[in-house]
């Protein structure tokens, strides 16, 4: 079956910039969607800040296999529940990928519990991405390292947990560098930061950029089944317990009650 994919796009300056407007006529989230509808494996569909809910529900995330996720001027108007409902089914085994100025997004900073702050230039500059763990999946069919003619610059230091792996550096015209590819698993869900992706900018017009995307979905998707409550803590009562065992000392709780919150 298909990786079901969502693309959700925060689709504001789109609507409001003309550059922005005459790069991704039909949103920057269509562009995201064409470039993986490329890949016969990968169905995609798309959503935007603008849908009611943000066209995000539980049960929508429960037939999404990988979450795509572009936003910038307007993160602060996705609502807190809907924030909720995401990171869940990304404990519960669903992928998602965060693309550029994602990196201050509600979901993201939830997941990374950190503060995901950077330096940051708007000056089209070139950007060239190292690919930093060899053969890694999300890396398939690219050179060892590939540019973008005009970028914004993020520099370090970048304000995330360490990765599982940094699969992409990058170098910028102005000497910064940048961890621009990072792995993360949160509960049973595969995360995966990748930096390009300026609005005013082609970038989700590159090849190599498309690559990139196509590859990371394929990675981020965990083909077994959702985990149906992955907050849930369980009291194992003693005569449950796999070896046999005497219970000793004081004890508050009582056999079998659920846990404090
Ligand atoms: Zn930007």
């Amino acid at each position: 079956m298909a990786i079901r994919t969502l693309v959700w796009g925060e689709n504001v300056h789109e609507n409001k910039n003309e550059i922005v407007r005459s790069i991704y006529p039909n949103g920057m989230h269509a562009c995201i969607a064409d470039a993986l509808a490329s890949d016969p494996n990968i169905s995609v569909s798309t959503t935007t800040l603008q849908e009611p809910d943000h066209g995000i529900t539980a049960e929508r995330l429960a037939n999404t296999d990988v979450l795509v996720w572009w936003g910038h001027v307007a993160h602060r108007e996705v609502k807190d529940e809907v924030v909720e409902l995401i990171c869940n089914a990304v404990w519960s085994g669903m992928g998602i990928i965060f693309l550029h100025s994602a990196h201050f997004s509600k979901p993201f900073k939830r997941l990374m519990g950190a503060p995901c702050n950077l330096t940051w230039r708007e000056a089209g500059e070139r950007e060239r991405l190292w690919v930093t763990s060899r053969n890694h999946p999300i890396t398939k069919g690219l050179p060892d390292y590939f540019e973008l003619e005009h970028e914004e610059m993020y520099g370090e230091p970048f304000g995330v947990p360490e990765p599982l792996e940094t699969v992409f550096v990058s170098w910028f015209q102005g000497g910064e560098v940048f961890r621009s590819g990072l792995t993360y698993k949160r509960g049973a869900g595969n995360v995966f930061y990748f930096r390009p992706g300026h609005e005013t900018y082609p970038t989700y017009h590159d090849k190599n950029v498309q690559t990139v995307l196509v590859n990371a979905v394929n990675w981020a998707h965990n083909p077994l089944a959702r985990i149906a409550d992955p907050n849930d803590a369980p009291n194992v009562p003693t005569p449950k317990a796999p070896e046999k065992i005497v219970e000793r000392g004081p004890s508050l709780h009582k056999p079998g009650e659920a846990g404090y919150r």
